[in-house]
């Protein structure tokens, strides 16, 4: 890259890529800033996507564009996912564009564990496009200034005309604070933390939330040890097979609702769970027998407000997961009604600011929306900029 060294500019269509100081704090030196026209934060399906359309249309690697991703290496969050999360029980992993999962990974072994499987997939497709992919840089902050974005990072910092933010759900678990939850002496973890059941042998295990997540863990632990399970809710077990047309119908009502600025829910939250063979199994064995929230953690288990009480080991939060979004927060993106209002073909542009696009965000947190997110997102942002014309 180019280096190049001047005062703060006007905003300028920047298909060169230089570098540019802008003095972010009076008594501080100035910070250097690479110029690109498009940074694309985070590098799992749906940064890998879009960086695959940007690339496609026209938009330099490198010099037009630049992925940035806080990991160490290749498979977004998949990388962190649980041990017993096979290619079996997997919701379904949809083909990034332009390279299947069959030819990069070979899946003759069904157990191969998706915390393998996908990180080997998308490390190969990141080779075989070349993508401009800078690792581990973590983005902080995101402001505007004079035009243009600058991305600070805990390493290289950038300047763009766009950004195309794909920072998915992991690093933000719900972690909800019970009373009491912080003298409770056994251990707390979350979904996020969990790795096996091999750590809980021997232990009694609270098992909270009623998701797909808390469902799975809470048949693979019951196998090995003592399990409680409790919910706010009770789980909506529906006696279908999840289709194609479940799922467009509950990604249309995550669009609608992204789309009038309201935060997105799960698409759980809107189809129920279906009743599938380990369910059938689980309600048969009684393992489904859930309690309703507690309501105080004590340092030795918990207590609900009829003064019933439960001494457990270990209690597993699964509670679900936000957008990690923070690192926007200075570009004051919230709507009123209390998430971000999206706009776009898919539901990727921020209506507030249409530089900015939100990919595996809302309607698009999957594989497949994922990736049709990322085309849409290159192909809205770079038509925006009026880049490549
Ligand atoms: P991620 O894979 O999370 O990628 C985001 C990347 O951005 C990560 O590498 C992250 O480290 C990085 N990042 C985050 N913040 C920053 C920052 N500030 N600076 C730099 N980098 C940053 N979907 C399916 O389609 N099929 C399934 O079977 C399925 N199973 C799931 C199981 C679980 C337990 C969960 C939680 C989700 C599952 N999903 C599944 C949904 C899944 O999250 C998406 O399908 C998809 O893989 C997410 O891709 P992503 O690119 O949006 O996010």
């Amino acid at each position: 890259m180019e280096e190049i060294k001047h005062a703060p500019q006007r905003p300028s269509r920047s298909n060169t890529n230089s570098m540019e100081s802008h003095s972010t704090n009076e008594k501080s030196q100035p910070t250097l800033f690479y110029k690109v026209d498009i940074v694309v934060i985070g590098a799992g399906q749906a940064g890998l996507s879009a960086a695959y359309y940007l690339k496609r249309y026209g938009i330099e690697p490198g010099k037009g564009f630049v992925v940035l991703d806080d990991e160490s290496g290749a498979g977004g969050a998949w990388q962190h996912r649980w041990d017993s999360l096979t290619l079996t029980n997997v919701n379904g992993i949809n083909d990034l564009p332009g390279l299947s999962f069959a030819d990069a990974v070979d899946q003759t072994d069904k157990a191969i564990r998706a915390n393998v499987a996908l990180p080997q997939y998308y490390a190969a497709y990141e080779k075989q496009y070349k993508l401009p992919i800078i690792r581990p840089v973590k983005v902080t902050k995101v402001e505007e200034k004079n035009g243009r974005f600058l991305v600070h990072t805990n390493a290289v910092q950038f300047s763009a005309r766009g950004i195309i933010n794909a920072t998915g759900t992991w690093k933000t678990p719900n972690l909800p604070k019970y009373p009491g939850w912080d003298t409770f002496q056994g251990i707390q973890l979350h979904t996020q933390q969990y790795k096996n059941a091999a750590a809980f042998v021997g232990k009694h295990v609270l098992i909270v939330g009623a998701g797909i997540s808390a469902i799975q863990l809470l048949g693979e632990i019951s196998k090995v040890t003592q399990t409680t399970w409790v919910s706010r809710r009770p789980p909506e077990f529906k006696a279908y097979s999840f289709t194609a047309e479940l799922g467009r119908a509950s990604v249309a009502m995550v669009d609608q609702r992204v789309r009038d600025g309201l935060p997105p829910n799960s698409v759980v939250s809107v189809t129920g769970l279906p009743r599938t063979p380990a369910i059938e199994e689980m309600l048969k064995s009684g393992v489904l027998a859930r309690q309703p929230m507690f309501d105080e953690i004590t340092p030795t288990g918990v207590r609900w407000a009829n003064g019933h009480y439960l001494d457990v080991d270990v209690i597993l939060w699964n509670t679900g997961f936000q957008h990690t979004l923070d690192h926007l927060a200075p570009l004051g993106l919230i709507h009123a009604k209390g998430g971000i209002q999206m706009s776009g073909r898919l539901a990727t542009q921020v209506a507030a600011d249409p530089r900015i696009h939100l990919t595996g965000y809302g309607p698009s947190a999957s594989t497949i929306g994922a990736n049709r997110a990322g085309r849409a997102a290159a192909k809205e942002l770079i038509d925006f900029l009026k880049l490549g014309q």
